[in-house]
């Protein structure tokens, strides 16, 4: 009995694994239907803008409650902007216009980007650091390109390192947990 259970367990987390390797492509089962028209032609029209500006055409718009409050397109050559992505400019557009307080304020899971492309980790990131969740996009992310990533993940978080708080204190600067730093001129 003690075996069988033992078996079950294994399959269980075998099971979860798979899972876990194939989420990236969970989307298949679940296809979108709220790419409304008037984003479709957002996208394409503020794609279109960045081929004008010699930058790849990359889109991305922004909706609250199905309303457009957000675009960008991407930066990167025509601002030198290594953070020049579509989706991370069509955020900032929406904090810009908005304000902090007002965005703060927005219920997150009200919040659909839209995107020309599958997010890269960079945006992916962005977007689960304002707590957005969803995501629609046209053109998706090779397999191996999820594969790396997951990988890439595990590698960066076990060769992470803590500085000593210690190390970093002089008699100008203390930097305390928190994200506080008390600046002593
Ligand atoms: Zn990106």
């Amino acid at each position: 009995m003690k075996k069988y259970l033992y078996k079950i367990l294994i399959l269980v987390i075998i099971l979860l694994a798979i899972i876990y390797l194939v989420r990236s492509e969970l989307f298949r089962l679940f296809p979108s239907t709220d790419l409304v028209e008037l984003s479709k032609r957002e996208l394409r029209n503020t794609a279109l803008q960045a081929i004008k500006e010699g930058d790849n055409p990359v889109s991305a718009v922004v909706l609250y409650n199905y309303t457009l409050v957000g675009r960008g397109h991407n930066t990167m050559i025509s601002d030198t902007n290594a953070a020049g992505h579509a989706i991370i400019n069509a955020l900032n557009d929406v904090v810009k216009t908005m304000g902090w307080t007002k965005f703060n304020s927005l219920d997150k899971n009200s919040i659909i980007v839209m995107s020309t492309a599958e997010p890269c980790q960079f945006c992916k990131s962005f977007l689960l650091e304002y707590g957005i969740q969803k995501i629609e996009f046209m053109n998706k992310l090779p397999i191996d390109y999820w594969f790396t990533s997951y990988l890439d993940d595990f590698n960066y978080e076990v060769k992470k390192r803590q500085l000593e708080p210690s190390d970093l204190q002089d008699s100008l600067i203390q930097l305390k947990t928190s994200r506080q730093i008390n600046f002593q001129p």
